[in-house]
């Protein structure tokens, strides 16, 4: 009998074991994803991506009790006919693959256009022709700035929830001018959104769209100069990893005054679960996933990761832990930002029940002493090699 026989969604009924094509496997989310599905699930992964490097334990080659519930297709959706196939062979597609570091909305606008919208509509395709359940990864960037951050700075009612509380199926999506080319990944988010709900509409695609808030967690992006490229600039929790392993400051873009809310990795992926094995909750929804109880300041979350990694790593911390650096230094021409990020969690509650539960201290410390076990050494010999030569 297969592990997951056992498995009953919310409503008591029992969970049949799907294929899922997961496209973007290899990926953060991805690889989460994967490990959990095979750990506790008797569903079946088609992982698609075009670099194994994070689900290498579980595809290269897939461990024997492993064999035959996941494999590994090494293909770019972009221009790979193998693509239809696999998505019929699935009963659910998962889209994660897009471009969603923003170093790169501003410096490689077309290639963050055409990751996320034009590259995402044969998939959408596919699964509305073949009548294939679809779902979607978009973004909580997809809502921009708040409301309240239009008002004058101190004016009261930039403390009251509906100023600034994000909530799915009603707050607008507001954007700055096409020259910040920062909006150029949320615009092309938005209206992938706005398709396959017109699919759903005109066609009956059964779709969900997920809007991830910041989630992190370990194998999160990259390490600069260590397995990824030396001036690529990942997200923040890699990118304040990487200043902490090489002991120099931590960079706050703008003052660090932006606020975010951080979900841990694990509390997510238990949500994206739910969404696969209930779909009549989840179908035809758009969900907020994120944690409204870990909100910080990017300068907060600078301070928490420095204490943090003293903790883990036993190195105290440097006397200057942060500095200030202009959005133009750090991110070039064109970059902009959301000021605030509270998502409402209303409608995942009620469809699925589900709760953010990590704090974000708790998160951190585990995160952090994963990034010190992977990468202290490499990082130190990756910087001994550099001043040598
Ligand atoms: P990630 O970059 O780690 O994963 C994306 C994966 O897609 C990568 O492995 C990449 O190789 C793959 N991919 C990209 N283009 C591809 C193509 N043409 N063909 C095949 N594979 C391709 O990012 P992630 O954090 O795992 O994010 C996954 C999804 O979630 C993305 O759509 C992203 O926009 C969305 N998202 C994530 C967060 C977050 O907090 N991590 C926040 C908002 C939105
Ligand atoms: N940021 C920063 N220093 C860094 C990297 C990022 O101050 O070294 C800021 C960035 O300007 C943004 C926030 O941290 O305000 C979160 O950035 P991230 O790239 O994680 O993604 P976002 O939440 O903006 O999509």
């Amino acid at each position: 009998p297969s592990p997951a026989s056992g498995r009953v969604d919310l409503d008591g009924a029992p969970v049949a074991p799907l294929t899922i094509c997961m496209i973007g496997a290899g990926g953060f989310i991805g690889s989460h994803l994967c490990e959990k599905l095979m750990a506790e699930t008797s569903h079946t992964v088609l992982a698609v991506d075009v670099y194994c490097d994070k689900i290498r334990h579980l595809v290269d080659p897939a461990p024997p009790h492993l064999a035959g519930r996941i494999s590994f297709h090494r293909l770019n959706i972009k221009n790979d006919s193998r693509l239809e196939g696999l998505i019929k062979m699935a009963d659910l597609t998962i889209n994660l693959a897009a471009i969603c570091t923003p170093a790169d909305y501003n410096t490689r606008p077309l290639d963050t256009i055409y990751s996320n919208f034009i590259d995402a509509l044969p998939v959408v395709k596919y699964c509305s022709e073949n009548s294939k359940r679809l779902i979607h990864f978009s973004t909580c960037e997809v809502y921009g700035k708040t409301i309240g951050s239009f008002l004058p700075k101190d004016h009261p009612l930039r403390k009251e929830p509906e100023f600034f509380v994000l909530t799915e199926d009603e707050s607008p999506c507001i954007f700055g001018p096409i020259v910040k080319q920062r909006w150029s990944y949320a615009c092309a988010k938005q209206l992938i959104e706005r398709l396959i709900f017109a699919e759903g509409a005109e066609n009956d695609l059964e779709f969900t769209i997920v809007r991830p808030f910041n989630w992190i967690g370990p194998r999160m992006d990259f390490i600069p100069g260590v397995d990824g490229p030396s001036e690529g600039v990942p997200r923040v929790l890699a990118c304040f990893s990487n200043n902490l392993l090489r002991r120099e400051p931590l960079k706050l873009v703008d003052g660090g005054e932006v606020q975010r809310t951080f979900l841990y990795i694990k509390d997510a992926i238990e949500a994206v679960v739910l969404m696969i094995e209930n779909p009549a909750r989840a179908n035809g929804h758009i969900f907020n996933v994120g944690n409204p109880n870990n909100e910080v300041t990017v300068r907060e979350l600078a301070e928490m990761m420095t204490e943090v990694y003293a903790n883990v790593s036993g190195e105290p911390p440097l006397e200057e832990p942060v500095i200030d650096v202009s959005a133009q230094q750090f991110y070039g021409e064109g970059y902009d930002d959301s000021d605030k990020r509270i998502p409402s969690m209303t409608l995942i509650n009620k469809q699925l029940g589900w709760n953010p539960k990590t704090p974000l201290k708790d998160l951190l410390e585990t995160t952090l002493t994963y990034q010190h076990k992977t990468y202290k050494e490499a990082v130190k010999t990756q910087m001994s090699q550099a001043s040598a030569s």
